[in-house]
């Protein structure tokens, strides 16, 4: 199914979010503000003003309650743990057009801090998803030692590694491995 740009923008940006978690990514990768600038950056998040401490905590918190909706145990939990963090999120939906993208609708409201922003976009990008009924296609890593989180955009929902360049290789070579010593 094709995900608008916008679409797999706000989810690549979250699925980046939660791996900078050591539950997930296995080390903190937002230790400070410092890695916190490199992730606005990353994903362009625009309208930020000057970072301070108090985002670094509210953004780790939100990577936290983003981290719970991938790993809801189903659907109805994942709506229910959504609802929750759209719940305590300002919003105002409005168009937009900027840096040469066409335009799109942002829904952080004015004046929002970094983790305003990324709960209500990102938030919303994944209410989407939900009401498509893919909430499937949010998933962990199949690799045991990986616990890392991944949006899988496959047309048959097959992905099962985070990363099929690292995870997946490294996975098949310990099967080949392992048959070889059978
Ligand atoms: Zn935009
Ligand atoms: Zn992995």
């Amino acid at each position: 199914m094709p995900f608008g740009h916008d679409m797999v923008h706000s989810l690549s940006t979250v699925v980046d979010l939660i791996n900078t978690s050591p539950t997930a990514g296995g080390e903190e990768c937002l230790s400070d503000l410092g890695q916190l600038g490199e992730l606005v950056e990353r994903w362009q998040v625009s309208g930020v003003d000057e970072l301070g401490s108090g985002d670094l905590a509210q953004v780790r918190a939100l990577r936290d309650a983003f981290h719970r909706v991938f790993t809801a145990p189903d659907q109805a939990a994942a709506v229910i743990r959504l609802n929750t963090l759209l719940g305590e999120t300002r919003m105002t939906p409005r168009l937009t057009e900027h840096d040469g993208h066409p335009v799109h609708v942002h829904y952080f409201a004015p004046g929002a801090s970094v983790a305003e922003h990324l709960a209500a976009d990102c938030g919303i990008a994944l209410a989407h998803l939900l009401v498509e009924g893919e909430w499937e296609r949010l998933r962990t890593c199949a690799a045991p030692d990986c616990d890392r989180v991944f949006f899988d955009e496959s047309r048959n929902r097959s992905r099962v590694y985070c990363d099929s360049r690292t995870c997946g290789n490294r996975m098949h070579v310990a099967a080949y491995r392992a048959r070889r010593r059978a």
